[in-house]
């Protein structure tokens, strides 16, 4: 009923009466969305365009140049029941609070959008295997990657095999049978929603990093998941083989994406962790500590660092916590605060750091550093062995 009410601004009552028929019918067959623009493909291979354009004053959002490959647009320029039942499509409940908005526009908001990003910047053509698998009542998606990217998806025969024709295509086997129309309708889609600047680099063959990722396959699955799992019922935790897990909370089957290790901050931080239950810190101070080592004839510099509560960490240890720009301790997130340049130890000095080398680096480094070795009672002594060879 609120469809209608929302729009009845475009349609006329009855040809929205004929949309919901068709809907009811089964007669639409595939659905696609790309950025502003949405398509239907219904029986007889008729396909309907629509745009969806943010609007002003009391509509947050307009439906314009509606188009049908069968019907011409009335007098009044009021649009067929291909362009409405589209457009009944391309509304979606918004974040459960029942209010209907464009699709287009709730994902472009969504953390579908970012995972689809994620893997379309991450699973490159060539270090990737994808295989699908096909059961008795539907097929799993399964694609690997050495960095331990793992994605898992359950999906039915139809939706697998429009993503196949969409590109995600397993090497060793030929993708399920495609309608004619289902690639070109996407192009179009891009064509019609390229940026003028896009547009000029299409004629030179060429394309804008956006609108790649934007017509990768991965961010067509995103785009399909957006429409069948909501964003706010995927939980993200730590998976027992050390990496992050993004699954339904419920129903598990349908979906795991396992994140590859050193990239995972990459997505997360556009997650919002804090929305998970993790904690974000500010970052830990580094510092180093310099003593002798057991035999007393070798100097060690240890690269630490120190958190916010306090607690002081051994970096080269902590490296197993590290996930990409952020190291994971506790339940929580931080990075390291950045060294100022006069305080660095590089890995080269610290290779030629000995008791002969001390004063030279003192004199070069900081006094801070220096100070740190005066500490040492043992330094006050050797230092002069040093000094005087
Ligand atoms: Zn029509």
């Amino acid at each position: 009923m609120e469809y209608n009410l929302v729009l009845k601004t475009w349609f006329k009552p009855q040809t929205l009466k004929k949309a919901l028929a068709l809907l009811h019918k089964k007669q639409a067959h595939h659905f696609l969305f790309f950025r502003h623009a949405a398509a239907l493909v219904c029986e007889d291979d008729i396909t309907a365009m629509v745009n969806i354009v943010t609007g002003t004053g009391k509509h947050k959002f307009v439906f314009r140049d509606g188009w049908c490959s069968q019907c011409v647009a009335g007098k009044t320029g009021q649009h067929c029941h291909h362009v409405a039942a589209l457009a009944m499509l391309c509304l979606c409940e918004y974040e459960k609070k029942n209010r209907l908005q464009p699709v287009t526009m709730a994902f472009a908001d969504s953390h579908w959008q970012k995972i689809g990003h994620y893997l379309s910047e991450r699973l490159k053509p060539g270090q990737t295997t994808i295989t699908w698998h096909e059961n008795a009542d539907h097929m799993r998606l399964s694609v690997l990657q050495e960095s331990g990217l793992s994605l898992q998806v359950r999906l039915h025969s139809e939706a697998a095999a429009e993503l196949q024709g969409l590109g995600i295509t397993d090497k060793n086997k030929p993708p399920a049978k495609q309608k004619d129309i289902l690639v070109p309708l996407a192009q179009e889609l891009a064509q019609k929603t390229a940026t003028e600047n896009e547009r000029a680099l299409l004629q030179r063959g060429s394309t804008s990093k956006q609108m790649h990722n934007d017509q990768s396959c991965w961010m067509w699955l995103a785009r399909f998941l957006f429409l069948h799992l909501p964003a706010e019922d995927i939980s993200l935790s730590l998976h027992d083989s050390g990496r992050f897990m993004l699954r339904p909370s419920g129903q598990t089957e349908l979906f795991e994406l396992l994140l590859a290790r050193h990239h995972s901050w990459e997505l997360l931080r556009q997650l919002d962790p804090e929305s998970y239950g993790f904690c974000l810190l500010p970052p830990a101070q580094q510092f180093n500590r310099v003593q002798f080592n057991d035999d007393g004839n070798t100097i060690v510099v240890e690269n630490r660092c120190r958190l916010s509560d306090g607690t002081r960490h051994n970096l080269a240890t902590l490296e197993k916590q590290r996930y990409g720009s952020r190291y994971f301790l506790n339940n929580s997130f931080f990075t390291l605060a950045p060294v100022p340049p006069e305080e660095r130890i590089d890995e080269e000095e610290k290779k030629v750091l000995s008791l002969f080398s001390l004063p030279a680096l003192t004199e070069k480094k900081n006094h801070r550093f220096y100070g740190l070795l005066q500490c040492d009672p043992r330094f006050s002594q050797t230092q002069q062995t040093g000094s005087a060879g």
